[in-house]
């Protein structure tokens, strides 16, 4: 806040006091919001650029609060994280997705992954390759239909852990992706270690890859060292023909956006399975 005189302080410190107690308002109340059905699992479809098919949905989780209306996993998701309550909620979604992914199976559908973000919590527990494994066997789901996005900031806490448990993932049969990738700090020599088979481009880079000559030359080094590495990348928040055209141009296999679809309540989301038409 800039010295304006006393009512600039008075104005700051209740926006803090407000959203301080937004906060732990959120805080209280995630603990009972699953049990009442208010958190929700929304997907969000995948399709391969040179063919259009769909070919995987990313898990996204939405709160609808009784007062406060929307709440943006942005928002909820750090106050979980820090509370530990991620945890929970965490493998609820897992086995969510995976129960749907498995229903959609059993309807026909197919050439299909089930992607599920994890926290640095569920990362960093022990029992989290036990958790995965029971999720699976659970709802009877192929283990390579489920994919475990990661973030660079997890995976930087100790590289050896790191890799035991991308391995001990990796065994059970479950894919593996790279989230968020450029925005973090992980070193290009340990991604090369990773059992990864996919990285995920962040909207950052494709919002102006079609006006900024650097966001378009990160991008192009970004797919050309997957690549090399035997990965597959995802480009997220494509929104407009010319980012899917120019993105198509470097090679990327996926992308994922509005341009397509928003996340949607699964009845909608297999509306997809249509796939993409230009
Ligand atoms: P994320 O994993 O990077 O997910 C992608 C975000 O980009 C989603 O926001 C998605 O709705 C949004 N998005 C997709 N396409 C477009 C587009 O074309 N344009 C724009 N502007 N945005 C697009 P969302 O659903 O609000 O989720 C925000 C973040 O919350 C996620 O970012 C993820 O980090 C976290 N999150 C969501 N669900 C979960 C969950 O179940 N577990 C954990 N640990 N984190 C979650
Ligand atoms: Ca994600
Ligand atoms: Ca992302
Ligand atoms: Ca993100």
């Amino acid at each position: 806040a800039k010295p304006n005189g006393p009512g600039t302080y008075l104005y700051f410190d209740a926006a803090m006091n407000r959203q301080a107690a937004r906060s732990l308002q959120i805080h209280n109340e995630l603990h009972h919001a699953m049990g009442l059905g208010a958190l929700q699992v929304y997907y969000q479809p995948q399709i391969r650029i040179a063919t259009g098919a769909v070919v995987g949905f990313e898990a996204l989780l939405r709160w609808q609060h009784p007062t406060l209306g929307w709440i943006s996993p942005a928002e909820f998701i750090p106050v979980a994280e820090q509370s530990g309550i991620i945890v929970q909620i965490g493998h609820w979604v897992m086995h969510t997705a995976a129960t749907q992914a498995a229903q959609w199976l059993a309807q026909g559908h197919s050439g299909f992954r089930m992607a599920v973000n994890l926290s640095a919590r569920q990362f960093a527990a022990k029992d989290l390759p036990k958790l995965v494994a029971q999720v699976l066997q659970d709802t009877g789901l192929p283990p390579e239909v489920l994919e475990l996005e990661v973030t660079e900031s997890m995976a930087l806490q100790s590289v050896a852990s790191t890799l035991s448990t991308l391995h001990a993932c990796k065994a059970l049969g479950v894919k593996l992706a790279m989230d968020d990738f450029g925005t973090g700090y992980s070193s290009l020599a340990y991604l090369k270690q990773y059992p990864l088979d996919a990285l995920k481009i962040d909207q950052a880079f494709v919002r102006n890859i079609t006006q900024d000559p650097g966001d378009a030359a990160i991008t192009r080094a970004i797919v050309a060292m997957a690549h090399s590495f035997g990965m597959t990348v995802i480009a997220e928040g494509v929104e407009t023909v010319e980012q899917l055209e120019f993105l198509r141009g470097l090679q990327c296999e996926e992308f994922q956006g509005y341009l397509f679809s928003k996340p949607v309540p699964a009845d909608e989301a297999v509306k997809c399975f249509a796939g993409y038409r230009g």
